[in-house]
């Protein structure tokens, strides 16, 4: 295996570098200050189309997309950089959940659905969501979802109860990708159905903001509801019985990206680590010089490398080998990836004492963040689930009749 990024990603890197410290970074101040003038947390900076502007002139944008040239592989260094940098993601319009949407939209969508929703989404002049989640059933499993998608002459009507749905409270949110339950009738794996809902169609409402650990800003995740809201039978995504296959088509690569994101936020808490370990003095000894600290700052250092080295192998498996055969690896990395970024946080949190919890440094967020991240996207006992069943599927033969 060779995990050693094309030319293209190489250079793309270096300039995404420079873009984030010379342009990004510094906007991080004047992001916050016009969302807090505004006194809506939802509400979307104007800085951000400044960046989003500077970023295509920079021609960088959109590198997630095939046409860029990159394999997952190749991508997934930029991934990483992206995770140092909370504006970042959006600024070059590669950030979750648009990213995945514009996937399946490349991939499954017809004509006329790219140009209505692909193209403004590629342009950077809207935004989107992801509608799977719902409150009253275990959404980690994905046959519980029960809302409905029932075809009315040339129309469907969607009746449903979600929650979680990210990026909802954006006002530049446009359209849903929804996912239900079109015939229950069938087989467990083709009951269900993806369609594209814009959000302004009637019966659709965000009643709320759903905080996270006290905290509600960007585009939120919603907690939404969708009552008799009829589209227009062109608007299911693929065929009618292909949600499952969808919702598997976009896991691939979007695991691949937000885990190498995770990696480079563990990253930036590294180096504030590092940065802040010798400068602070206790005991008449810097912080870095006593072995507790070296020790934290050294296991952090392996769990992030042996973290991306496991991402990249399963990029590269994706690349050469084909998802079907990286499936150990993609389930892996969604576990590990989630746990270096906590746990490597987390020391660093307590490096800092108190300043560690404030928002005058960006630990506590990305704390928050990444705790999510053990339950986005399915949580972590799912994916281990999977891991040991294939595991303990070797070994079938030592099991006694009957079991
Ligand atoms: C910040 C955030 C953003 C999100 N964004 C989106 C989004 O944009 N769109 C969307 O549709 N969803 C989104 N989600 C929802 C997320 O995907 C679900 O929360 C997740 O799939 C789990 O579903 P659930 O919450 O219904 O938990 P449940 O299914 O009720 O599971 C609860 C717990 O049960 C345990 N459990 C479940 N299965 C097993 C098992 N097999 N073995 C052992 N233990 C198990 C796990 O500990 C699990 O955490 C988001 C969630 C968060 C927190």
């Amino acid at each position: 295996m060779d995990f050693q990024p094309n030319a293209k990603s190489e250079e793309l890197k270096a300039r995404l570098v420079e873009f984030d410290q010379d342009v990004v970074r510094p906007a991080e101040p004047i992001y916050r200050a016009q969302r807090e003038e505004s006194g809506d947390p939802h509400f979307p900076p104007s800085i951000m189309e400044e960046l989003k502007t500077e970023a295509r002139k920079r021609d960088l944008w959109n590198m997630f997309l095939p046409e860029a040239g990159l394999s997952n592989l190749d991508y997934a260094p930029l991934c990483e950089v992206m995770g140092t940098s909370p504006l970042l993601g959006e600024a070059t319009n590669c950030s979750a959940p648009d990213t995945g949407n514009m996937e399946i939209l490349t991939q499954f969508g017809t004509d006329l659905q790219k140009e209505q929703w692909l193209r403004p989404l590629l342009d950077g002049e809207i935004r989107s969501c992801f509608a799977m989640t719902e409150p009253w059933v275990a959404s980690s499993d994905a046959t519980n979802i029960s809302s409905r998608i029932e075809r009315d002459g040339n129309d469907y009507v969607i009746n449903g109860h979600k929650w979680f749905t990210s990026g909802a409270l954006d006002p530049r949110c446009k359209v849903a990708v929804f996912m239900g339950v079109t015939d229950p009738n069938t087989d467990t794996y083709h009951r269900q159905s993806m369609i594209l809902v814009p959000m302004d169609a009637p019966g659709v409402s965000v009643r709320r903001g759903l905080p996270v650990f006290g905290h509600s800003e960007g585009g939120g995740h919603g907690e939404t509801l969708w009552e008799n809201v009829r589209v227009p039978k062109e608007n299911i995504l693929g065929e009618e019985g292909a949600g499952f296959a969808i919702a598997q088509a976009r896991l691939g690569p979007g695991r691949i990206h937000h885990c190498m994101r995770a990696i480079g936020m563990a990253e930036r808490a590294l180096d504030l680590m590092c940065i802040r370990a010798q400068m602070r003095v206790a005991f008449k000894k810097t912080l870095a010089d006593q072995g507790v600290v070296q020790e934290r700052i050294a296991e952090s250092r392996m769990q992030i490398e042996q973290a991306r080295l496991l991402t990249l192998k399963a990029a590269w498996m994706m690349d050469n080998v084909g998802k079907k055969n990286a499936q150990t690896e993609i389930a892996a990395i969604k576990v590990i990836a989630a746990r270096v970024a906590t746990d490597v946080i987390d020391r660093a949190i307590q490096l800092f004492g108190g300043a560690g919890v404030t928002d005058d440094w960006p630990l506590a967020s990305m704390y928050a963040h990444a705790r999510t991240l053990h339950l986005v996207d399915g949580p972590d006992e799912v994916h281990m689930r999977q891991i040991a069943r294939r595991e303990l599927g070797k070994y079938a033969e030592f099991r006694p009749a009957g079991f």
